[in-house]
């Protein structure tokens, strides 16, 4: 029987909507991130209601063989929250937010997004270090790892998590953490949907700075060899308060930055600082003297819209495609090829926003010294850079040219880069890419023996895959 057929036996007992093509609200339901993969039609989509819907459909798909795909916030950039044909179970419903503040903790509902996560904090002076773009969903960000403007000073956001409440692939709730179901801990930080359909995920919610400055400085292209040479230089001892992603883009049409250079090839360090007000000063200064910048628009701000200022130049319903990964160092024959391949870039699909970035984020400080690497999946050993080429577009006439251009990137720089990397800022590079990309042979190995426990018929096939023994 095909797995189609074998659907219509759905249970009825599940509370929350159950969407099929042609029903009137899947169009919406099946509308994800990136619109590069919204061709497919999944079979059904259980829109869960609660965590016994979850159960309901674990334990379907066991008794049934079904593969489940898991649709969290839905900017998974590869589109395994709605594969063709598939039982989708969308979590995107589930938005508990509990603070308790005297703790320090925060429990969230699986379809909980970055911003809703921001914004509930925030009133308690707190922060869970996460992603740069507002409406990520939490649950999947956490699995892959979590890097964004606080990992210099309290680690990626695996390492800030205190437990996951899961359903496993035969139905069972289960909770897990440092001392319930420590290997199913271990491989859930890093290892993604792999394990079991995360429900719930309790942070450790950390000190919120008072101050935030935050913003853009944009260099001419023409400056970029000194500005990131600049940059590898003094980001090793810059305060761990102090985050940078430098953007080799076109210059996208964000307000401070005067009209007449929108659209103009340049390396654009995005700043966001939360360290305390007296120095902030003196390093914006020092960033701006790496060269001459067009502007250097990095200003308080509150910590919210510090947070979303990324959301501008990331609008879902777009084509995308990205790559990535980390290089061993930032060295000039790196740099040569990024700034090489960043002048060749093809032209805007819709200028003056634009469709071609390669991201150089600075790692150092609390995630790269405060964790080991075999604390948790995720792997950030021996780098101090992460290298991310994303491209969007509309058209899918262009779809050629903006793979083209990514790939032929990617060929560049290969030789530059670690076989370690980050799942969540990739598109799969297939499985010798898998293999590496959590770190040494005896991690995979561990995350091979996790997978066979807890999905052995590797019914939770729809992500950066780690088949089971013998499956
Ligand atoms: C514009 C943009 C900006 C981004 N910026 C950052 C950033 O700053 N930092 C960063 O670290 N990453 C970033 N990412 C990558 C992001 O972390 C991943 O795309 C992540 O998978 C998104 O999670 P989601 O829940 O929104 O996605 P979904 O598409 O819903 O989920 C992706 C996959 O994660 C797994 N998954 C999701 N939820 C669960 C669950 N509850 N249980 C089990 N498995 C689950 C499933 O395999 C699913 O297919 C960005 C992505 C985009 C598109």
């Amino acid at each position: 029987m095909s797995s189609s057929t074998l659907l219509q036996d759905f249970p009825d007992t599940f509370a929350g909507q159950v969407l099929r093509p042609g029903d009137d609200q899947y169009a919406a339901a099946r509308t994800i991130f990136n619109t590069h993969t919204s061709g497919a039609t999944p079979t059904v989509i259980a829109q869960a209601a609660n965590e016994d819907d979850v159960v309901t459909v674990a334990r379907y798909a066991a008794d049934t063989g079904t593969p489940i795909a898991i649709r969290a916030g839905g900017h998974g950039v590869d589109g395994t929250a709605m594969p063709n044909d598939a039982l989708v179970v969308d979590l995107s419903l589930l938005k508990t937010i509990a603070v308790d503040p005297d703790a320090g903790v925060v429990r969230l509902g699986a379809g909980v997004l970055l911003h809703e996560m921001d914004a509930a904090l925030a009133d308690y002076g707190l922060v869970v270090p996460s992603g740069t773009v507002s409406t990520t969903g939490i649950a999947g960000l956490t699995l892959g790892g979590g890097i964004g403007y606080h990992m210099r000073k309290y680690g990626a956001t695996v390492d800030n998590l205190r437990s996951c409440t899961l359903v496993t692939t035969d139905g069972r709730r289960l909770r897990t953490s440092e001392t319930e179901n420590p290997d199913l801990f271990w491989a859930l930080r890093g290892g993604g949907g792999n394990f079991g359909i995360v429900t719930e995920l309790e942070f450790l919610a950390r000190p919120l700075s008072p101050y935030v400055a935050a913003g853009f400085m944009p260099f001419p292209l023409e400056q970029a060899h000194e500005v990131l040479a600049g940059l590898r230089e003094y980001m090793p001892t810059a305060p761990r308060e102090l985050a940078v992603v430098a953007a080799l883009t076109r210059c996208p049409p964000l307000p401070p930055i005067p009209p007449e250079f929108h659209d103009a090839d340049v390396v654009m360090p995005v700043v966001v600082y939360t360290g305390a007000a007296e120095q902030a000063e003196r390093v914006i200064g020092d960033l701006a003297s790496l060269g001459t910048p067009i502007v250097s628009a990095v200003g308080p701000m509150p910590w919210i819209e510090a947070n979303r200022l990324l959301d501008a130049i990331a609008p879902p319903g777009r084509r995308y495609y990205s790559k990535g990964g980390y290089l061993s160092e930032l060295t000039d024959a790196a740099i040569d090829v990024v700034v090489t391949r960043a002048a060749a870039a093809p032209p805007a699909a819709s200028p003056p926003l634009p469709s071609t970035v390669q991201n150089l984020w600075a790692l150092g400080g609390a995630i790269s010294e405060d964790f080991e690497e075999n604390s948790v999946a995720f792997s950030r050993e021996a780098t101090q850079w992460l290298w991310e080429i994303v491209t969007e577009w509309d058209d899918p006439a262009d779809d050629a040219v903006y793979h083209e251009w990514l790939d032929g990137t990617l060929a560049g720089i290969k030789p530059h880069l670690r076989s370690n990397g980050y799942v969540n800022l990739s598109t799969d590079q297939g499985p010798a890419w898998r293999r590496g990309v959590w770190g040494s042979p005896a991690k995979y190995a561990r995350l091979v023996e996790a997978k066979t426990t807890w999905d052995p018929h590797n019914l939770l096939r729809y992500n950066k895959n780690i088949p089971p023994k013998n499956g």
